[in-house]
């Protein structure tokens, strides 16, 4: 079934308010299996409201509303809405009561506009809202349904789970089931043309690549009228991916790659540790975003001065004969690591982040030095960019990509 979401509220035009709403609908209507064709945004004006709602049920069946259920004048939608199906509004007592409970446990007066949000049009479900006063409903005649919720996402989402899911159940014809594939190694365009096969003439399940920050994304999904059948193709088509890009894929679930290396570490009983330059602490401070990360992390240095690589045990002949960004200082940096932690798994960074790099060389090189077992060897990174931020995650991913090469026994991978 097609469908389509009206964001309601002039604060959305200022762009005062980011409509997050629709994100959360969208996503979740997917879920479910049905097919978002459009997002509306209209300011709390009748006139406007009612030609998008004429808009939206042109070309779809099913409209999703949010905002402008409030007690104030310019809160419309509600009324809109009734209008457009041809439904009278009646007072909904349990509303009216809930809502004169409220005020009183809150020891204040209510005033008298509150009432306005006890009116609801005859013959829809209302989506009583134990999460703010204002309920939502939805609306069915004709084949045509509107369901409107409040504004604030915390009690849109309350909603959501709390009747509108359950009343959409019932509507949708078909199962969404998708999963998300997280690659790293490869561009998009690489791994498209290495997936062609698969790709070429899809119908179902479909398979979506997207390119992240420094990685890429695939996002396998299956629309059947049975969600076992829609969860069994899309892993079928995963196997099939797996044969062909699987040395690219780290999860086949929507994993972080910091994630995924925090649990191999722990489940390894390994420890690691960092000595990071022009990183600044990033890769620790990434290990440290997953919890459980006390468990796996034994320390890191962020060695960002020669003195301070010097001190830590980088032989200043190997900086003065190589330059502090060079192979040799990374590796002495992992080496020296090493010996001061003794964690079994040390990673290193020097680099140029940017935008300036030393003369004759470019922003974006940079060295990450590993020690792991017998393992000992540096990877460079060349990113021809000189936007310091970007750079600075980049490397963090690279050092990543360089433990879970490791944890993966794909030590001759790295180059
Ligand atoms: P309303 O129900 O229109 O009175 O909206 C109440 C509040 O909800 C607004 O002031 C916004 O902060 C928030 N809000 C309204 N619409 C959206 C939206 N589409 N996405 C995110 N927040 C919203
Ligand atoms: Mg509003």
């Amino acid at each position: 079934m097609k469908a389509s979401i009206i964001a309601v509220g002039t604060e959305l035009l200022f762009g005062q308010t980011v409509n997050t709403n629709a994100t959360y609908l969208s996503e979740n209507l997917n879920h479910m299996g049905f097919d978002v064709m459009y997002h509306f945004v209209v300011g709390d004006n009748p006139q406007r409201l009612k030609e998008k709602l004429a808009d939206a049920f042109s070309d779809t069946d099913l409209v999703l509303l949010t905002g402008g259920l409030g007690p104030t004048q310019d809160d419309l939608t509600k009324e809109m809405v009734a209008e457009f199906m041809g439904a009278e509004m009646y007072l909904d007592q349990r509303v009216a009561d809930d809502l004169r409970d409220f005020f009183k446990k809150r020891g204040g007066h209510m005033a008298e506009n509150n009432y306005k949000q006890a009116y609801l049009p005859v013959g829809c479900t209302p989506l009583y809202n134990a999460s703010g006063t204002a309920p939502g409903f939805a609306l069915s005649k004709n084949g045509k349904t509107a369901i409107c919720f409040p504004g604030p996402p915390r009690e849109l989402k309350w909603l959501w789970e709390h009747g509108a899911r359950q009343y959409l159940e019932q509507l949708a014809d078909k199962k969404m089931y998708y999963r998300i594939i997280r690659t790293i190694g490869i561009g998009e365009s690489d791994l498209e043309m290495l997936l062609m096969p698969l790709i070429d003439g899809q119908t179902d399940p479909t398979i979506a690549t997207y390119a992240k920050e420094g990685e890429c994304t695939l996002r396998v999904a299956s629309q059947r009228k049975d969600s076992e059948d829609a969860k069994l193709a899309t892993d079928e088509m995963i196997d099939r991916i797996k044969e062909l890009a699987g040395k690219f894929i780290y999860s086949t679930d929507d994993e972080d790659l910091n994630e995924v290396v925090v649990k191999m570490l722990k489940d390894k009983g390994l420890l690691i540790s960092s000595a990071e330059s022009c990183t600044g602490g990033g890769f620790a401070s990434s290990i440290t975003d997953v919890p459980g990360a006390s468990n796996v992390l034994h320390s890191s240095y962020v060695t960002y001065s020669e003195d301070a690589k010097v001190k830590m045990g980088v032989p200043a002949a190997v900086i003065s004969d190589y330059g502090v960004v060079s192979k040799e200082t990374a590796l002495a940096m992992a080496e020296a690591l090493k010996k001061h932690t003794e964690a079994d798994i040390c990673i290193s960074v020097t680099g140029y982040a940017g935008p300036d790099a030393d003369p004759g060389r470019d922003a974006g090189e940079a060295y990450i030095g590993y020690v792991y077992k017998e393992y000992k060897g540096v990877a460079r990174v060349h990113t021809n960019r000189n936007d310091r931020r970007w750079n600075r995650n980049y490397f963090v991913l690279r050092m990543m990509r360089t433990a879970y090469m490791l944890l993966s026994g794909r030590a001759d991978e790295l180059e």
